[in-house]
Order: C-alpha cells, then structure tokens, then sequence
C-alpha cells in the first residue's frame, strides 16, 4: 500500500485530486465499523470517510417516522468494540443515530469524515492500480483518488422509495405520506389513517401512532409473519452487573446471535412446525374471535421473506384495544375521501402512508467502471460476500438478510482490515478477486422472495455455491470461516512496478 508521505506523487492527476489510501464511501453502521477495523489493524494506512448526507447514522438519520427502531435485536445490531448500554433488547431509532455519532467520536473517526460528499461514479486505473472517484461535494464537482474504495453505502436508495401505483391516488384529498420522507409537521392527531404495507414500517407505525388518531388501519395484500419479542432481556441485564462492559457486551451479543440463528435454522429446517408456533403465539396475543387465519397466516414458509418483530407484542396490544384494524384486501382505487376495495369496503382516510418499502441500489447509485468499462454488477460473482470479481481493490459491505446486518459487516471490515495488511506488508499495489475462469455453479446471493429483492434481481451479484464464492447468512460458519481463511486464497495480487513514475508522469 501507499504511505501518506508519496500519496501525492501517486496522484493521476498529478496533485489535483485528493488522495487517501483507502476511501471509504457511507458514514451509516458499516462505515464506522471499517473506518474503525481498518484503523485498528493498519494505523499506518490514511483513510478518509466521504457522506453524501449532513449527519453520520445513515437509516438511523434518514427514517424520521414515529416509533421508528430496530427490527433485531440491539445487541447483535451494535458493534463489537462499543458496547451498547440501553436497558432494550430493541433500539430506538434516535438512540441508534446517537450511539453511531458516539462510535464516531469516540474512537476519531468523526475528524476523517467528509460530509455532503456523494460519489457519482469511480474509475480504477490498471496502470497505476488507482481509483479515481467523482464526487459532488458542497454542490461543486470534487475528485479524490485512491488505493482502495470501500462501499459502506447500504443497500437502497436515499432519493426514492418504492410507492406502487395506485389508480386513482391523484384524486385524493388527504395527503399521502412515504415513511423515507417522514414530514417533520405531520399533524395526524384525531385523524383517520390508513397503512398500506405489512412489513416491518407498517408495524412499527401502526401501535406508535395507534394512541394519537382517530382510526388508523393496516391495509395489506397478504399477510407476514409477525413474532413478538419481549423487551427487556434480564439475562443481559445481569451480566452487565458482572462482567466489564466490553465482555458483558460480547457475551449478550454472541448468545443473542447463536438464538437467532437456532431460531432461523428451525424456521427453515422445520418449516411446518415453524408455521405452527408462529400461529399459536399469534393467537395467544388476540381476541380469541379474532380471524388470525385472515390476518396473520402468510402463503410463504416462514423466512421466505424476513421475519418482522414487535417489541412485547405491541401491535397486537392495539388490534386487541381496538386501536388499530388489519384489513387483507387488494385496492380497487383511491378515491377522493379513502380507498375503495376490490372486496367492495371503502376505507375512509385523511392520511395515506404508503410503507410499501425500498427501492433497492448497489453501491449508492455509483457508475463503476475498470478501465473506463463500466461493471454490470449482475456479470459478477462475490467473493466472501464483500469483493466483485475481476473489479480490483473495492470492497462492498453487505449484510446478513436472516440477523442483524452488522454481523456480516464486520466480519467483511476485518477481513478487508487484513486484506490491507497483506498487501501493506508485500508491497502489493492490487489485489483482485480470481475464479481463474472456473464456471461456478450459481445460487442467488439473497434467499428472499421479499417484493424489493426480486424487484432489484438485476442490480444483485452473483453468490456461487460454494466457498468462497458463495454468500452465506449464517454468522457462526462465516465468523470461523472468515477468522481462518487466507486473505490470498481465490485472489491474485501484484504490485506496479513503477508506480511513482507512471502515475506522476
Ligand atoms: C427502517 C429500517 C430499519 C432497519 N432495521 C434494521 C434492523 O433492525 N436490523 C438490521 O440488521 N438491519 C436493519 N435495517 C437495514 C439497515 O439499513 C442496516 O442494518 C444498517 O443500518 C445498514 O448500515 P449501513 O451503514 O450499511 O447502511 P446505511 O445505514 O444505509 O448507510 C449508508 C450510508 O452511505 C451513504 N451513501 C450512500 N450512497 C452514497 C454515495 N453515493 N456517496 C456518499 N455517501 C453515500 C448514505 O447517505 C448513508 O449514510 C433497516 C433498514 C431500514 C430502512
């Protein structure tokens, strides 16, 4: 790798563009965890963080909406080395925003982040095994290079949601609200309100804003599978009474991780009885009149589509108090005053919110090219789930779709932490992911028949089926996979020889 003394000779536009050793793009969960793992292992290395947004926290800034918090736990969703000192087994999303601010701080990493930077595009130069990344920066166009891109960008878009169309949705008088664009003024007290959606947004809005309308209403096509979670884990509560903080954390962390993989594992192995407990609890939690077969009894086989959690139950508390109503019904069309039903029901309504979830995006909407070839991301396999084929020095943090994200983002910093190490120590300017040509036989990189995967098939890469091509969510198996595995296995790695000289002339 380059030393922060020769970074300016390295410079392809000889000076001009502001050089780092490692750029690592999105200052939400991942790239705070990067910034920290790489630091950790190569103190050496110069980094800077660009954000396109004004603030770190990424979804935790972004998602405004009422009750917005964690959908896992909290202690598999925070980071190792900071831990997480709410009493809650689920996170709040302001308490989320400020712990990520907090990790910042905490450990520097707040002093290398350039905010209302977006990268639009990135070119990596073979020559000179440089990439050159485009920003806008404060509005003006500003170009960094660097040794090595780090994608922390999430997964979907920060300028659209996905809002389906709805016949007739021109013609309503109330107002129609995206919960990726929360109005900060929403006034929804006394009014009727009308949810369309049943997943994880939709069940969060339902019982946080349930004490303040009139009416509010769950209108969804067909029904998810929805568990309760109790919110207090007095087990992690004790530990921390008895162990430092850090190990308290990683012991509650590492229980809750093993459970929720037991717990996915079953689901999967064991559909049929996963369906049926899923069922009794659910109707454990209702009138005993109530139709949970209507309701609450989805076509697919649990984990098909990720599994929504309610703290203690809470939505159902509301449908049982007669707060909230679940309606399974397709719309005909909105009308001036509500929405009329395929069934024949009209739903009247003063609010609409449409939490009809993501628009997905790879690598936050950046043009890739090697060489000025633009990358067409679905051509490419990853490798350990972080690293695209044939596209040098670039990670891409994605998380774990069946436990927490951060899991898996982890994991992918200190691998890429060691990655930087080997090539530190050999003097390798480049590092790229190698099937050597092999045709690998291929499995979908996310297992999810979730509207928004399906909808983004063409953006995804592409998982092989076995290691370490293969994208695994299973945290265990990757955690002693990751820790063992070489950084050099399937990789080639090669320096420029000249480096200096090429770049600079
Ligand atoms: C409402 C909601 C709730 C969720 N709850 C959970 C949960 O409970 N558990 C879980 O595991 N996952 C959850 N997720 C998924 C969640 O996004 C991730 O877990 C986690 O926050 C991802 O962190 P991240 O840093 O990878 O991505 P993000 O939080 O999306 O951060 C990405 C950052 O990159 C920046 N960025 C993007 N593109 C560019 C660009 N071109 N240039 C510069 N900067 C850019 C963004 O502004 C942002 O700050 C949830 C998602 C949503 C939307």
């Amino acid at each position: 790798m380059t030393t922060v003394a020769d970074k300016k000779a390295k410079t392809t536009t000889g000076g001009k563009a502001e050089f780092h050793d490692v750029l690592i793009v999105g200052a939400g969960l991942s790239g705070i965890d990067a910034a920290y793992r790489i630091h950790e292992l190569n103190p050496d290395l110069d980094y800077a963080l660009i954000e396109r947004r004004e603030r770190t926290g990424g979804t935790w800034d972004l998602f405004r909406y009422p009750g917005i918090r964690s959908d896992s736990d909290i202690f598999t969703f925070s980071l190792p080395f900071n831990p997480w000192t709410g009493n809650t087994s689920i996170g709040q999303g302001e308490d989320i925003r400020n712990y990520i601010w907090d990790t910042a701080r905490k450990f520097g990493i707040d002093k290398k982040i350039q905010f209302e930077t977006q990268v639009t595009s990135a070119n990596f130069d073979s020559a000179t095994d440089i990439w050159t990344v485009e920003t806008i920066s404060g509005g003006k166009p500003k170009t960094f290079e660097t040794r090595f891109l780090f994608m922390c960008t999430g997964y979907y878009s920060y300028d659209e949601g996905y809002t389906p169309e709805f016949p007739g949705i021109e013609d309503f008088q109330g107002q129609v609200v995206h919960p990726q664009f929360w109005p900060e003024d929403l006034d929804y007290k006394g009014k009727k309100v009308v949810v369309i959606g049943s997943g994880a947004t939709a069940i969060t809005l339902i019982p946080s804003m349930a004490d303040d309308v009139e009416h509010i209403t769950m209108l969804q096509r067909s029904p998810t599978y929805i568990t309760s979670l109790p919110n207090k884990d007095p087990i992690a509560l004790a530990t921390r009474k008895v162990l430092p903080p850090n190990l308290a954390h990683n012991v509650t962390r590492w229980r809750w991780a093993t459970q929720t993989l037991g717990s996915y594992l079953f689901m999967r192995k064991a559909p049929k009885a996963g369906r049926a407990l899923i069922r009794r609890m659910t109707k454990a939690m209702l009138p005993a009149d109530y139709p949970v077969d209507v309701h609450f009894k989805p076509k697919y086989a649990p984990w098909d589509q990720r599994l929504c959690v309610v703290p203690n139950g809470d939505l159902f508390k509301a449908i049982r108090n007669g707060q909230a109503e679940v309606v399974t019904d397709t719309i005909d069309r909105v009308t001036a005053t509500g929405i009329k039903l395929t069934s024949g029901r009209e739903l009247e309504a003063d609010i609409i919110i449409t939490a009809t979830g993501l628009q997905m995006q790879a690598l936050g909407g950046t043009e890739i090219a090697v060489d000025g070839s633009p990358v067409k991301i679905s051509d490419h396999y990853l490798y350990r789930g972080y690293m695209l084929d044939g596209v040098p020095n670039m990670a891409w943090t994605i998380g774990y779709i069946n436990a927490s994200w951060t899991l898996k983002a982890d994991i992918t910093s200190q691998h890429v932490a060691r990655l930087l190490k080997h090539m530190g120590d050999n003097g390798y300017t480049h590092a790229e992911a190698d099937r050597a040509g092999e045709i690998l036989a291929e499995k979908p990189a996310m297992e999810l028949s979730s509207g928004y995967v399906q909808r983004a098939a063409d953006q995804l890469p592409k998982s092989g089926s076995s290691m370490p091509w293969m994208v695994r969510h299973n945290f265990l198996l990757d955690y002693y996979d990751f820790r063992r595995a070489s950084v050099t296995q399937s990789m080639k790695f090669s320096k420029v020889a000249d480096a200096k000289e090429k770049v600079a002339g």
